[in-house]
């Protein structure tokens, strides 16, 4: 099976951590406000210096957007506004149905896409870099996905994999 051509019918929302999942930084410290797109349509930052993203990443949300897939957002940064930000001016907000980014443990965001979505947590995957965070989610039964490198085709594919095997198991 293809997992980024074939949907996966009890998987219904994909979860993204921000930093270190969809982009090379922490927002919060690595990156200055305010952020714009230069003459070049790059997002550059307040001393013009380019701000980056996994370059998978557009590809990524689109694929997985037009297989039908929800997509949402789970960070911890404090730094919402910016993070906000950046979302729109990489035209990334189209693809997100929910976003939840602030500061705490992350079983709230997941609580609140449950609660706003209606959707099981065992029918969500989480994708995110920081180990403590995937064991908070593991524990409420997201199938949670640590990323070294970012998140790019493989690593969905061998994400939304674990996730087909996590639910034969229980089922
Ligand atoms: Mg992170």
């Amino acid at each position: 099976m293809d997992y980024l051509k074939d949907k996966v019918d009890n998987l219904k929302i994909i979860v993204f951590d921000l930093d270190y999942t969809l982009w090379p930084f922490w927002v919060d410290t690595h990156v200055t406000p305010p952020f714009r797109t230069d003459q070049n349509g790059k997002v550059v930052d307040a001393y013009g210096q380019k701000v980056k993203y996994y370059p998978e990443v557009p590809e990524v949300l689109q694929t997985l957007s037009l297989m039908g897939y929800t997509l949402g957002i789970a960070s911890r940064t404090s730094a919402t506004e910016e993070a906000e930000q950046l979302l729109d001016l990489f035209d990334w907000n189209k693809y997100f149905t929910y976003k939840q980014i602030y500061p705490g443990c992350k079983t709230t965001h997941f609580n609140r896409i449950h609660k706003d979505s209606g959707v099981r947590l065992s029918q969500m995957i989480f994708f995110d870099d920081e180990i403590r965070n995937i064991r908070d989610l593991k524990a409420k039964g997201v199938t949670s996905i640590l990323v070294k490198d970012g998140v790019n085709k493989r690593v969905i594919s061998e994400g939304i994999k674990t996730f087909v095997a996590e639910n034969n198991d229980s089922e």
